[in-house]
């Protein structure tokens, strides 16, 4: 089948990979000029990590990257733990990891690289046009190309296909937003946990250990403190030092983190929202990733979800060569676990970033209580762990790949 992959983010490189392994005639197109990953790092998930395993790529994001336990969340002041959730709990052999992007990009990258994917870069696609037959050429300006027998879509969380050939059920920007960066962790204070200090729900400080970068001789972490949007000018014009002894008077422990901060310019400004499409698919144009299914970071699923986007549409597409009933069936396969995840971070972001008073407050109170609770343990462990797909129901990463059975 010839395909066309927009956009070279996770979901776009996992799925050109996986598709032009499978057989098909697969052409990848960027909008920048030579791709390259945005922001700090993320959290890989089991289920995203069998994604990686079914692309040979997992040992090398391990070996280049730092294994998570578990989270541990505590509110500043009286540090009181709101929670302290570890993979372990479920299966011994289960573990995340903190990556740092551009460690995942390049994985990717040279995957696609290796499986001989044209890539076409500086190809800003704005448009789909069907020819007479009813087949989807793409429009980037002045240049179109094509015809395609698919067309997917894996543009990001502001995709400009979306509005114009999505049915978008919502698509709704947060009040709060994130800065994030890189530092070092020279002390190794930060190991082996995702550790977050929340300041009622107006404040949410993030570290994540990600491995030694290029050779380092100690470990990077990942540092994120959220912020209203609407402040974000104004957190500028305050100036690197004002936010330092502010983040050290919450957090005194991640001093010699944020010290390393030398301007506003060494933070990445990242706004999310919400997005839900009524159906991810028409006309032979797919959605996947961030394009069929923004949502706020909170729980850490954005990759991991379009990871297994990307697996599932080459799944579907080897089942059968009829594209629209393959489409039909990879909506069907999606809907339980993209849905969750939606629902859940939802549901949970107002509870740590909004100006709420009063979930901030419940919050405290009850999460340390639930998690004394097994089954409620349990849930949410599963929930961190990418493998929900309904309130009462899960899955199994090992299902994915073997590498990443729970049993055991
Ligand atoms: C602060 C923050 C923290 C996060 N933490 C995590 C985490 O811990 N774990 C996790 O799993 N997820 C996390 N996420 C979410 C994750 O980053 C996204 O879900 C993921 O990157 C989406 O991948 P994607 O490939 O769908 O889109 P993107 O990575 O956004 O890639 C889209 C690609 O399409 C290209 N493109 C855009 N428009 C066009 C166009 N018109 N024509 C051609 N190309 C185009 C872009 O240049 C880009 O290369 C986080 C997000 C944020 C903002």
């Amino acid at each position: 089948m010839k395909i066309a992959v927009i956009g070279a983010g996770t979901a776009g490189l996992a799925a050109a990979a996986f598709l032009k392994r499978s057989g098909h005639d697969v052409t990848l197109y960027e909008k920048f000029d030579s791709p390259r990953p945005l922001g700090a790092g993320l959290m890989l998930q089991p289920t995203g990590l069998a994604v990686l395993a079914r692309l040979g790529l997992d040992k090398q994001a391990i070996a280049m990257s730092s294994r998570i336990e578990g989270i541990d969340g505590r509110v500043v002041g009286t540090g009181r733990i709101i929670f302290r959730i570890g993979y372990a709990m479920l299966s011994r052999r289960m573990f995340g990891l903190g990556i740092h992007r551009n460690t995942l990009f390049l994985l990717l990258y040279e995957k696609v690289l290796a499986e001989q994917v044209p890539v076409v870069n500086a190809a800003s696609i704005d448009d789909v046009r069907y020819n007479d037959d009813g087949l989807p050429l793409i429009v980037a300006g002045e240049r179109s190309f094509g015809p395609f027998e698919l067309v997917v879509n894996a543009q990001g969380a502001r995709s400009v296909l979306r509005s114009k050939f999505a049915w978008v059920r919502k698509d709704k920007p947060y009040p709060y937003a994130a800065v994030w960066g890189v530092c070092r962790d020279t002390q190794s204070a930060f190991k082996d946990w995702l550790m977050q200090r929340y300041q009622k729900a107006h404040h949410m400080i993030g570290v994540m250990p990600m491995g030694r970068l290029n050779g380092d001789t100690c470990e990077s972490v990942a540092f994120f403190w959220s912020l209203r949007a609407q402040e974000h000018e104004q957190w500028r014009a305050r100036g690197i030092e004002a936010w330092k002894a502010y983040v050290v008077s919450l957090w005194p422990e991640v001093e010699p983190l944020v010290q390393q901060f030398q301007s506003v310019d060494e933070l990445n400004y990242a706004t999310y929202g919400d997005v839900h499409l009524r159906r991810v698919h028409a006309n032979r144009l797919v959605f996947i990733g961030d394009a069929a299914h923004a949502t706020s970071p909170q729980l850490g699923q954005g990759a991991n979800l379009g990871l297994l986007d990307a697996l599932t549409l080459d799944e579907c597409l080897a089942d059968t060569s009829d594209v629209n009933a393959a489409l039909e069936e990879y909506a069907r396969r999606r809907k339980s676990h993209v849905r969750f995840y939606q629902k859940a971070s939802h549901w949970l972001t107002p509870f740590f970033q909004s100006d709420s008073r009063f979930r901030p407050w419940l919050r405290d109170r009850c999460l340390g209580m639930m998690c004394k609770l097994p089954f409620l343990k349990t849930q949410m462990i599963r929930t961190l762990s990418g493998t929900k797909t309904g309130l009462f129901t899960h899955m199994n990463p090992g299902t994915i790949h073997p590498d990443y059975d729970l049993r055991g």
